[in-house]
């Protein structure tokens, strides 16, 4: 058995604000029927997965519901790392047994310690939630909200802090020694920072490619896989001379990136978190999509960023 770290985006499982709870559970079920199959190619897994779309839908709901007290984003975090890791886990042991393997799954939750003197909590970046019209958008910033502007509307826009270590991590490592297929840091974790000694949580956000990074490292696994809605990373994406890329060391991968090839918030951050896998002793990173992920485990597709 080889273990794999598995990030998988949140708009690759399921998006709630278009699909009907049926089509949920069919999007969530796909899912575990391609993990499943990594599973049988002799791997245990430790799967971790986006929130956005999730996160978005309950701050619209207490944007919306004035007469509910606002939660904070570590404990909206948590909310979604629990529903998820709800749909996940009952799917996942469900399609195990379908497939006649004995496994059990359980999901963790989660909370990663930040880089409190990321410059991300001076000028936060990361957009969250909904687009809103300047009326409304005046309402939440008298809340003492960080709102942007740009041709959709306005947006939130939180912290994004570098994730430094997971809490959890020695818990999660007796979990797969005992052979169980986990789901951890859900959404990149819950940011928690330290405070006379103690845990507190944070409002901020992290990056799940960031956090699947530092756990892959954490665990010593040997490869990471980052499962999104393209099958391969590119150069000059979108445009007539793209690129698509198969196989490239890390100094290239570096090198495009500073080029900026890869897309802010979706793509660099993929790039970035592989590059750090494998900056801290890590084999192989590999960008693909979920339906490639078994031909790109076996090196038939898939962007491969190597030493
Ligand atoms: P996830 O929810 O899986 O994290 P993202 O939407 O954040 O997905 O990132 C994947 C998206 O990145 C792709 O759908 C693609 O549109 C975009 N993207 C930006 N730059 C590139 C690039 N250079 N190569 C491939 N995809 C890119
Ligand atoms: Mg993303």
């Amino acid at each position: 058995m080889t273990l794999l770290v598995i990030a998988i985006g949140g708009n690759a499982i399921l998006n709630p604000t278009r699909s009907s709870p049926v089509e949920q559970q069919r999007m969530i079920d796909e899912t575990c029927r391609e993990i499943v199959q990594i599973i049988q190619m002799g791997h245990d897994v430790v799967l971790t997965h986006g929130n956005g779309p999730q996160v978005g839908n309950l701050l619209a709901m207490q944007e919306e519901c004035g007469s509910v007290m606002a939660q904070p984003l570590d404990v909206i975090g948590a909310q979604t790392q629990g529903m998820l890791g709800y749909l996940l886990q009952q799917s996942l042991d469900n399609r195990l047994r379908e497939s006649g393997i004995k496994k059990q799954v359980v999901t963790v939750l989660t909370q990663v310690i930040v880089d409190e003197s990321c410059s991300s909590f001076e000028s936060p970046t990361k957009p969250i939630g909904l687009y809103y019209s300047e009326f409304k958008a005046r309402r939440i910033m008298e809340q003492g909200k960080k709102m942007i502007k740009n041709k959709k509307g306005y947006r939130r826009v939180v912290p994004s802090p570098l994730p430094e270590k997971i809490v959890e991590e020695d818990i999660i490592k007796n979990l797969i020694r005992d052979g169980a297929i986990v789901i951890a840091a859900g959404g990149g974790g819950i940011p928690v920072i330290h405070r006379n000694g103690l845990l507190v949580g944070i409002e901020a956000v992290v990056d799940k490619d960031l956090t699947g990074s530092l756990m892959a490292s954490a665990f010593g696994t040997e490869t990471f896989l980052i499962l999104t809605d393209v099958e391969k990373a590119a150069l000059n994406y979108g445009k007539e001379n793209q690129i698509d890329l198969d196989e490239i060391t890390v100094s290239e991968a570096e090198r495009y990136l500073k080029e900026g090839h890869f897309g802010k918030g979706s793509m660099e951050p993929k790039v970035l978190s592989a590059i750090k896998f494998i900056r801290s002793g890590g084999k192989t990173a590999i960008i693909s999509s979920l339906e490639k992920a078994v031909p790109a485990l076996e090196g038939g597709t898939g962007t491969r960023i190597v030493a």
